[in-house]
């Protein structure tokens, strides 16, 4: 099918990507505050996936913020900043060990792929302060000095750009569709990963069945 649509008159998204080398390289201006967000928040879910964990919702709110809802609920990792005081009571419990570190391991690395996922499309707008503020905190608590946290946080963001490259497609696709719809389940996102092959389930009936076992 083809339409005309006239003389061209002004550069559409597209073209813009096309002149200026493609999603990777958008600038800020090109993409929206709820695309940005989207990528953020996709990425959080992919990887989280990824890494066994099952998700069961995701949204953008109205208030230009977003989310990303785990099951079983990790209170400390999601939301936003009302989620401080929880995090210093998780902290405040922890000794620097392997344990730990390997505990929180995996919470860390779908952290920090929410503000990599941005960035990736080109969008550095601080929609992750408190995911690294988290991040910082939790790193600060298991290792056993300021040094070995700091590289536990590169190791911790090299595992979540790795996942991220090996999943983008995934977490396009999730995110061109909470554009779209704003709020997905978790059957909406088991629906929309199925082709991706993204390990672990988000439904809740599945969760249920793994939790009735
Ligand atoms: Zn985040």
């Amino acid at each position: 099918m083809t339409f005309y649509r006239g003389p061209r008159t002004y550069m559409s998204r597209w073209d813009i990507e096309k002149t200026y080398g493609g999603a990777g390289a958008a600038s800020a201006s090109v993409v929206s505050d709820v695309e940005a967000i989207s990528y953020h928040e996709a990425g959080h879910a992919v990887v989280s996936r990824a890494l066994g964990s099952p998700v069961a919702e995701v949204f953008i709110g109205a208030n230009g913020g977003g989310g990303c809802r785990s099951v079983p609920a990790r209170p400390w990792a999601e939301g936003d900043a009302a989620q401080a005081k929880l995090l210093n009571a998780v902290v405040s419990g922890l000794r620097p060990s392997a344990r730990a570190r390997n505990t929180f391991f995996p919470d860390l690395v779908s952290l920090a792929a929410g503000g990599i996922a941005q960035r990736r499309v080109g969008v550095d707008r601080r929609h992750d302060a408190d995911d690294r503020h988290k991040i910082e905190t939790v790193a600060a608590a298991v290792a056993e000095s300021p040094s070995a946290a700091r590289k536990l946080i590169a190791e911790v963001e090299r595992k979540a750009e790795q996942l991220l490259g090996v999943h983008w497609c995934a977490v396009e696709a999730l995110a061109r569709e909470l554009v779209r719809r704003r709020t997905l389940d978790g059957d909406a996102i088991d629906f929309i990963l199925r082709p991706f092959k993204v390990h672990g389930r988000t439904s809740a009936i599945a969760s249920m069945k793994r939790m009735a076992r």
